[in-house]
């Protein structure tokens, strides 16, 4: 409850600051002068699934109005201009390279002439893996809703039941499994989980657009348009988990096949997940060994380095008030925590 009064409370005082001109003053004196803003799935829907665990999702309706907000009160940079440090505006960054981003995403911002930057993991993308493992998890406990299954979060000791309520919550318990074990090798829990429960490996009946990737075709065609692609690692492992070797291999390996598939050097990197708990500073000297000259987290104020390679981003909830994004992409809400 007390969280409640404290959002209403702060809710309001963007609002009143937003109409008052406050926020814009801010934004005048103290505000972001280059923002990097970042999203993952545009979905054709009205009304988003109950199921976007992660946060991740925003439909095509509220990014078209988030598109517009940006365009009317912030300068929005051509991306070929992310690598320059006098460029001042926002950027705009899709992670993971879902089939929305090709074939929603992509017709929204060319009605608006904004041009991206799309973070490709080509190990996906080759389908040597079929979803990424959080998602993978996801599925797998969404088609087996109203059975009882063995999970690794009580040992295999006991059976637990999955419903259409606790699918989220299992998810996220399975996910903070992996992080509070530092598991490397995320992609044997799931053949395990699979094997335990004599699930078959392989393709789950799904939202193609939400949970499959783009092709090669596709991810070409983006970069004629004026695209950029980035490394987003080749498994979207968490790279803080992974030895040295595996960090090198992860980026070494993910940029050579980029530039193989596109035909020109791939220098920008984007940390899957992106937060303090997922990167390090080895993590990020291994980004910087393995040759990339920018790289993008999802956090306000990295404190790592060398900053390049530690830059910040910001993500927008799925909403369209004007209040609050400006509030967001000024830096404003930030400026008061
Ligand atoms: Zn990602």
């Amino acid at each position: 409850m007390a969280k409640n009064i404290k959002h209403f409370v702060r809710d309001s005082w963007l609002t009143a600051s937003y109409y008052t001109g406050l926020s814009h003053l801010y934004q005048a004196l103290a505000g972001r002068k280059h923002g990097v803003v970042s999203y993952h799935n545009v979905l054709p829907v009205s009304t988003l699934p109950a199921f976007d665990t992660y946060n991740v999702d925003v439909t095509a309706a509220i990014f078209d109005k988030q598109l517009q907000f940006l365009k009317k009160h912030f300068r929005v940079q051509p991306i070929q201009e992310l690598e320059n440090p006098l460029a001042e505006g926002i950027f705009l960054t899709f992670d993971d390279g879902m089939r929305n981003n090709y074939e929603i995403l992509v017709p929204i911002l060319a009605k608006h002439d904004i041009s991206a930057l799309f973070a490709i993991c080509p190990a996906m993308v080759d389908g040597e893996l079929p979803y990424i493992w959080r998602d993978y998890l996801f599925l797998l406990l969404h088609q087996a809703i109203s059975q009882d299954v063995w999970l690794p979060l009580n040992g295999y000791q006991s059976l637990i039941r999955v419903s259409e309520a606790s699918l989220n919550s299992l998810t996220r318990q399975l996910k903070q499994y992996v992080y509070s074990h530092q598991i490397a090798d995320i992609y044997g829990i799931i053949w395990e989980i699979c094997k335990k429960n004599q699930w078959s490996v392989g393709p789950i009946s799904c939202d193609e657009l939400r949970y499959e990737f783009m092709t090669w075709p596709q991810i070409q065609e983006l970069t004629q348009k004026g695209h950029q692609v980035a490394s987003h690692t080749q498994t979207h492992r968490v790279l803080r988990f992974l030895s040295q070797d595996e960090k090198k291999k992860e980026l070494e390996s993910s940029k050579k096949r980029l530039e193989e598939k596109l035909n020109h050097e791939i220098s920008l990197f984007v940390y899957p997940y992106g937060s303090s708990a997922e990167i390090d500073q080895a993590t990020v000297n291994a980004v910087d060994e393995a040759g990339y000259r920018g790289a993008f987290m999802n956090i306000q104020r990295p404190l790592l380095t060398p900053s390049a390679l530690a830059q910040p981003r910001f993500a927008f909830p799925p909403i369209a008030s004007s209040a609050h994004l400006y509030a967001i992409a000024s830096g404003y809400k930030f400026s008061f925590r």
